[in-house]
């Protein structure tokens, strides 16, 4: 795709994230796999400000552009690149659901069979970092080849889809897959869940569900 318009929508998909609940101020960052890197939303930035300029081009080594701040994630955001090279877009947003499970460092088990559209079981909680660190990427990069979605410790969630679009649909899933768990272990600690057996079945069945009409 045309630089500029991978930059408009990853400037649609912030503004979709932060109007839909999944993400509040200047919180979060969004990324789209492009060249030997990545486009990225600059750091610290209100997204109703950002214009397709200001996306923020860092190749496959780090190195950004001149007189362009990167997201402080930047780290994170190409190690998944490196860690699912099938996949092509990055969300992290401090969603509440989410991150009131990350502060508890509480996994996601197989309560609801849509577990499965991460790709496997349960939604794992990476161990907390200083944002923008080093350790925290590296963390990142073991999670997110574990699942598309992943919860990180006092901190928010990450998701990685085939495109900007589904990655702000599975961000969706898990905010409510997070909202759902937090209902139910109120009412019944542990939730019941799904066996492995069933859930294997479900993770298979999503290969081939839907029409594969995008890339
Ligand atoms: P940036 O504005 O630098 O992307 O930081 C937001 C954030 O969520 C850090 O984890
Ligand atoms: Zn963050």
């Amino acid at each position: 795709m045309e630089r500029n318009s991978l930059a408009q929508d990853i400037i649609n998909t912030c503004l979709e994230m932060n109007a839909t609940g999944l993400n509040q101020g200047t919180s979060g960052n969004v990324s789209s796999r492009y060249r030997d890197g990545m486009l990225i939303t600059p750091s610290g930035i209100p997204y109703v400000k950002l214009t397709p300029e200001m996306i923020v081009y860092v190749d496959g080594i780090g190195r950004s552009e001149p007189d362009k701040i990167p997201s402080s994630e930047w780290l994170f955001h190409l190690a998944c690149y490196q860690a699912r090279p099938e996949l092509n877009a990055v969300i992290h947003t401090h969603a509440i659901n989410s991150t009131a499970l990350a502060i508890l460092n509480q996994p996601i088990p197989a309560i609801h069979y849509m577990v499965a559209v991460t790709g496997t079981d349960h939604i794992p909680c990476i161990p907390y970092d200083t944002f923008g660190t080093k350790e925290l990427a590296e963390s990142v990069f073991i999670g997110i080849k574990e699942s598309k979605s992943i919860l990180m410790q006092h901190h928010g969630m990450l998701v990685m889809e085939i495109n900007l679009e589904k990655a702000l649909w599975l961000a969706g899933e898990t905010e409510t897959l997070a909202e759902l768990y937090l209902k139910v272990s109120s009412l019944h600690s542990p939730p019941p869940v799904l066996s492995a057996d069933e859930m294997q079945k479900v993770i298979a069945k999503f290969k081939n569900y839907g029409l594969k009409t995008e890339k």
